[in-house]
């Protein structure tokens, strides 16, 4: 019988370690979420390994410290109205979701239905779903219903920064998106400063490739 909160406490203290969580609100969150609960019954086991699992259709769950470095990144508060492109399981959302609530709101936005309602099923379990509302469709357009975002991240890896996802930022937002090839990306944060945006390469990643509209 695996004792999850322990290994789960373990990760953090080796994320903290390695300098991938930084933030005591990221701390919390990481601590709080049941990762075991966003994976199919069979991987449960393998929750703690900070390795990104897969989780049908050919898709993955992000790895922890993957999370934990967006999570850090966004610089996310409470009260903070979020759009995710790529819901995945869901436990990336309900990681932010902790950070924000709770007053916040995060939009997640995922393309293919199955994951959709695996995400919103993981998410009513375990006392997220006020805090995140799960949209199918394309993400790579965004989600104009409830722009403007403070901000923005995508967890696949685009061609280019989709434009329409800067366009449906606050000034000020920031937004995260690997961009690069369908099998390597750099990291960049994108911040709107007036008609300005600002790029920074926060360094190499692996995502599965951003489909649709403005992905590959
Ligand atoms: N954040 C997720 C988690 O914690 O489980 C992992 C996301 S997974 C690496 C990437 C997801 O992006 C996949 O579920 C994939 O179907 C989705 N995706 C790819 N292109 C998309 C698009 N244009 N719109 C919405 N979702 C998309």
């Amino acid at each position: 019988m695996v004792d999850f909160e322990f290994e789960r406490n373990s990760l953090v203290d080796d994320l903290k370690m390695r300098g991938y969580v930084t933030s005591k609100a990221v701390e919390d969150a990481m601590r709080r979420v049941p990762r075991e609960e966003f994976l199919p019954a069979e991987l449960r086991e393998e929750a703690y390994v900070d390795s990104p699992l897969p989780i049908g259709e050919g898709q993955t769950i992000s790895a922890p410290h993957m999370v934990a470095i967006m999570a850090e990144n966004l610089d996310l508060k409470t009260g903070q109205k979020i759009l995710e492109v790529g819901t995945g399981s869901g436990y990336h959302a309900a990681v932010c979701a902790e950070v924000i609530a709770p007053d916040g709101h995060i939009y997640s936005i995922e393309r293919i239905t199955s994951l959709a309602s695996f995400a919103e099923d993981n998410l009513k379990r375990t006392g997220y779903a006020k805090l995140v509302t799960v949209i199918l469709g394309d993400g790579s357009k965004g989600l104009p219903d409830h722009a403007p975002y403070d901000r923005i991240f995508v967890a696949a890896g685009a061609p280019d920064v989709p434009s329409p996802l800067t366009a449906q930022l606050t000034p000020g937002g920031k937004l995260l998106v690997p961009v690069g090839t369908r099998w390597y990306q750099d990291l960049i944060r994108v911040t709107r400063q007036g008609a300005k945006l600002e790029k920074e390469n926060l360094g190499g990643c692996v995502f599965v490739p951003l489909v649709g509209e403005y992905g590959h």
